[in-house]
């Protein structure tokens, strides 16, 4: 089996659309099979709308998306369904994306029902069957939406991605509106479903800790751009990009009590206009005149590391972020 079979591809250029102000800038990105990436960035940074690309919901202007080496946009008919069934997407807010006036039962069932996956007769017993996979209580079925709690209908939502059989699942920002004991709960769900279903699992987060010991590669994105991909062990242990270790210290941990606290400096600058060179440069502790004029490409650093600073190139490497600074 060729060695593309396996991995989801993505190659993006320019905006997605006119009106869309998070634009993406040359994403390039492959996700195999059975993978946990984390997203992570600042609002604004594009995150959610590469997960819609990936998904097939926004069509990229430029590039390609790719799975098992199949242009996802240029299929048609059943294959362009099977497609799209196949990459779920699971959204922040549960209670905008379930429809407060149908049945659990329906919200569940309707999927598998229109696309005539199961016989109409089982679908029923497959909504029961589901509600258990995601920790629910099967008689619960014939409740609506507001007789959950935020946890029960994010779990609601999990169901009804998994209705359809799909081998990946975007994730974005589906854990933010939860309870910080019930996000932990969400997350054990998702490692579970993943070991049970074979899934690959894209997880977007504003919250680099939140993807820190689920994800094996996590995605860095600033500004549109990627900035760094790391295997995840690698990006906590040794960032190698200035934002990647500014995201890392807005982290509260306690054996870094006592240091200074180095949250990143300024605010996001608009997508519109991002500045040129590197668009991390005006708050960047290590910039330098190369970077306010050129954009750093995405290139190798170590093991499954990549990284987009200047910093890299030659024996510029940076140490430590902080050592750098000083
Ligand atoms: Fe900072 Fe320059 Fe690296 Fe951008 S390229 S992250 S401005 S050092
Ligand atoms: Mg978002």
């Amino acid at each position: 089996k060729p060695d593309f079979a396996e991995r989801l591809a993505i190659r993006l250029g320019a905006a997605t659309e006119p009106a869309t102000v998070h634009a993406l800038d040359g994403v390039d990105l492959h996700i195999h099979r059975g993978e946990v990436v984390g997203l992570v960035g600042e609002s604004g940074c594009g995150k959610s709308t590469l997960g819609r690309v990936i998904a097939g919901m926004l069509p990229p202007s430029e590039g390609r998306i790719t799975r098992d080496g199949q242009d996802i946009r240029a299929l048609r008919g059943a294959d362009a369904r099977k497609m799209r069934l196949a990459t779920q997407i699971i959204f922040q807010d549960p209670m905008s994306s379930l429809n407060p006036r149908k049945r659990v039962s329906e919200i569940i069932g309707e999927a598998p029902r229109v696309h005539g996956l199961i016989p109409r007769r089982e679908v029923r017993a497959e909504v029961g069957k589901l509600l258990a996979t995601v920790g629910l209580d099967p008689t619960m079925a014939d409740r609506y939406p507001h007789q959950f709690s935020g946890g029960q209908r994010q779990r609601i939502g999990i169901a009804r991605a998994l209705a359809v059989n799909p081998d990946f699942l975007i994730c974005d920002e589906s854990i933010a509106a939860l309870d910080v004991s019930i996000q932990a709960q969400v997350i054990n769900l998702f490692m579970d479903l993943r070991r049970q279903f074979n899934l690959t699992l894209l997880f977007i987060s504003h919250d680099l800790s939140v993807v820190r010991h689920i994800s094996d590669r996590v995605v860095i994105m600033y500004l549109g751009r990627v900035v760094e991909i790391s295997p995840a062990d690698t990006v906590f242990d040794a960032p190698r990009h200035p934002y990647t270790a500014a995201l890392l210290e807005e982290i509260p941990r306690l054996d870094r009590r006592g240091r200074r606290f180095t949250a990143i400096k300024g605010e996001i600058p608009s997508p519109v206009n991002p500045p040129p060179g590197c668009h991390f440069h005006p708050r960047c502790p290590h910039a330098f005149d190369r970077c306010r004029l050129e954009r750093p490409a995405l290139k190798q650093v170590g093991a499954g590391q990549d990284v987009a600073c200047h910093l890299n190139d030659g024996n510029g490497l940076i140490d430590t972020p902080s050592r750098q600074g000083e």
